[in-house]
């Protein structure tokens, strides 16, 4: 048979020879065994003894647990809830709106930083149902509420970044148990003011701030009517600069039209502040004006009436919400109320105990 020659064979072709090569590596890493095991996970009632003992590691693992899908984790996180529910219920609850932009994590920054100069604990949550998409695009940037976020009195957990508006809100609920019974004394939820999530916070929280800009040309028509009619308070940020006469312009604006609306059921008119979180004016006042609604709600009772309501919306919700969220429990009673079901509601959110 004849060889045909083939370009490649000739030795100018000096690259390509083959060099002698190393021994074939073992298949099986020597350093494998090295690596540090995977933590297992700890029980419920380690979970509960080290939230209760205000442990942040302990409070985040747990919060994980109840972020997770799994059914195992669920169990676990169900428990751990139904034990913390006892020590759940002594912290005020505010939620932060505004559209992307308004100066929300500036002014949060700030407002906890104010917070926490009168001593207590601050947790910062956040319901965005976009952080599926963007891997929690709020709170989830480092350089966010950087002064807050090195404070030891502060805990800022992200959104939860799986699931429906309706799961995720569930579960930052369960989170607000869970950081109550650590001892956190105030708790922000924050969401970005532009659609539903607004509802769902609105139902977990004691007080609703909204956070508006001035100067945006007609003031009044970016804000959806559903949105005003739930807060309980209105600040104009960016009060700084050549931007103060807009924001006490835009100030009127909305006192005015505030009085075209019901009196909402707290009996008082929200108030509406001016401020400016970049530079720190009039944030004592803003704080001021919610230390007044607290004592306002709590001597006329809507205080206790807002919240029975809201647990009976959690029930409610949690009963209507898709198994694998909530996660198959054996037996499936209720342990609190004795509600009898295939699954069993979530502890947190059925006010019974
Ligand atoms: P968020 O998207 O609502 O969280 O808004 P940020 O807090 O990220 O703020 C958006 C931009 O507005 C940033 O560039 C801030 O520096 C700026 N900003 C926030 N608060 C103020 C303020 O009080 N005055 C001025 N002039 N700028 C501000």
């Amino acid at each position: 048979m004849t060889q045909h020659h083939h370009p490649e064979n000739d030795d100018s072709y000096a690259s390509l020879s083959v060099n002698s090569g190393v021994a074939q590596p073992p298949s099986v890493n020597p350093y494998a065994a090295r690596r540090p095991k995977r933590k297992p996970l700890p029980t419920a009632g380690e979970l509960v003894e080290g939230i209760l003992r205000g442990d942040i590691t302990m409070l985040s693992r747990a919060v994980t647990l109840v972020e997770s899908l799994s059914p195992a984790h669920q169990a676990i996180a169900q428990e751990v809830i139904e034990k913390c529910l006892p020590h759940s219920g002594r912290s005020r609850r505010i939620g932060i709106t505004g559209v992307p932009g308004a100066g929300k994590s500036t002014s949060i920054d700030v407002f906890g930083l104010h917070v926490l100069r009168g001593g207590g604990k601050l947790a910062v949550l956040a319901i965005d149902p976009s952080s599926e998409r963007t891997k929690g695009s709020i709170l989830g940037d480092k350089t966010r509420m950087e002064k807050l976020s090195q404070h030891p009195g502060a805990f800022i957990r992200p959104s939860p970044s799986a699931g429906s508006l309706g799961g995720v809100a569930r579960k930052t609920r369960e989170t607000i148990v869970l950081c109550e019974a650590a001892g956190y004394d105030n708790i922000f939820v924050e969401t970005v003011g532009v659609g539903q999530s607004e509802t769902a916070v609105h139902s977990m929280v004691d007080f609703f701030l909204l956070i508006q800009l001035a100067g945006t040309g007609d003031e009044l028509q970016g804000i959806k009517r559903g949105i005003m009619e739930m807060a309980d308070g209105i600040v104009i940020n960016k009060a700084d600069g050549d931007n103060i006469d807009r924001a006490r312009l835009a100030q009127a604006q909305f006192r005015s039209a505030l009085h075209l609306f019901p009196t909402p059921p707290s009996g008082g008119t929200p108030e509406v502040l001016t401020y400016s979180g970049y530079f720190e004016l009039g944030i004592t006042e803003v704080w001021d004006m919610i230390d007044r609604y607290f004592d306002f709600v709590k001597e006329n009772g809507y205080f206790e009436r807002r919240r029975h309501e809201q647990a009976r919306y959690w029930m409610y919700e949690t009963i209507d919400a898709p198994p694998l969220l909530r996660g198959p429990r054996p037996g499936g009673t209720h342990r609190h109320c004795r509600t009898v079901g295939a699954v069993e509601p979530a502890f947190a959110v059925c006010g019974c105990t």
